[in-house]
């Protein structure tokens, strides 16, 4: 699966019919603010096209991956937190919510959250 699906919510978003609190975006890949926050700093990077998760998105386009990493990066140093994690949920059992690839930046704490 690729490019959209119809209903998926982070689809929505990219396409911009509904809003979010966005912080960064490039050629490939948006960041925003999670609706959700679980650390003083919790976004997402998600790249424009549709795969269930990043596992599937680095077997259609390796450099993907890549693009959302230094993405996520970019929006931490941004907003003041250099140091932060990167959590990447696969499997509903594994906590994941929203079936298109995204990553979760964490940051603004000591712990940033284990639980995510
Ligand atoms: P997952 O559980 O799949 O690892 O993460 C999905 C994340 O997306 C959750 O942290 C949840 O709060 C966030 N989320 C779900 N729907 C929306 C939305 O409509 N807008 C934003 N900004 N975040 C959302
Ligand atoms: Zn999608």
């Amino acid at each position: 699966m690729s490019a959209t699906s119809d209903d998926c919510i982070f689809c929505t978003i990219v396409a911009g019919e509904i809003p979010a609190d966005v912080l960064g975006r490039t050629e490939h890949a948006i960041a925003f603010r999670d609706l959700h926050p679980q650390a003083p700093f919790h976004a997402l990077v998600v790249p424009l096209d549709h795969h269930e998760n990043v596992a599937a998105s680095a077997a259609a386009d390796p450099a993907v991956v890549g693009h959302l990493v230094t993405l996520a990066d970019t929006i931490a140093r941004e907003s003041g937190n250099p140091d932060y994690r990167l959590v990447a949920n696969t499997g509903a059992a594994a906590g994941q919510s929203v079936f298109h690839t995204h990553f979760h930046v964490l940051g603004g704490s000591s712990r940033m959250t284990e639980t995510l």
